[in-house]
């Protein structure tokens, strides 16, 4: 599925959405250049699932996780040298503790659970619009992925 957004802010509460649908164990790979929009998704995500502190962009630490209805694990894999650095972060415990989020997902996805869900953001054609492409992988979302759908299009652009 395919949504526009016009503004960062409609990112966010198309992320929000998908925020609180989400369960213990998800994970979502983030994909775009900079500035795309990746980290306005994960405010917006972690706020669906209600993180009350402030997501940054984390510019030391590779992996941040914030404390909502389930734990937020927010992992931006930019800085990271080694596909083999982000086994040694022991993310699969942590996924299984929460949600799992990751920016410049495409980077690592031999490195996750088949089951994921990838979110592309492209720009749009004007400076503020994005395109939001939802790619799901695995058996995990089949029975998610309507309601899922109907959720986040009811809050993006046409
Ligand atoms: P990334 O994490 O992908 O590098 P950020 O989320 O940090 O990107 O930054 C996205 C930038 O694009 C912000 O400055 C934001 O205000 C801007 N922006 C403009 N329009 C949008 C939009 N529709 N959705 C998300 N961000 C947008
Ligand atoms: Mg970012």
């Amino acid at each position: 599925m395919k949504l526009r957004t016009e503004s960062p802010d409609q990112t966010r509460a198309v992320a929000a959405a998908l925020g609180e649908l989400l369960v213990r164990g998800d994970v979502v790979l983030l994909v775009g250049d900079l500035g795309a929009g990746k980290t306005a998704f994960v405010q917006g995500l972690a706020s669906g699932l209600g993180v009350e502190e402030p997501v940054t962009s984390p510019t030391f630490t590779i992996v941040q996780e914030y404390e909502g209805r389930l734990p937020l694990v927010h992992v931006d894999v930019y800085r990271l040298d080694r596909v083999q650095d982000l086994y040694d972060l022991g993310l699969e415990e942590a996924g299984d503790r929460g949600v799992t989020v990751v920016e410049w997902g495409d980077l690592v996805e031999q490195a996750v659970p088949a089951a994921h869900l990838v979110v592309r953001i492209e720009p749009g054609a004007a400076d503020t619009e994005r395109v939001l492409e939802f790619d799901y992988h695995g058996s995990r979302w089949r029975g998610r992925q309507a309601a899922v759908e109907h959720a986040l299009s009811e809050r993006g652009g046409r």
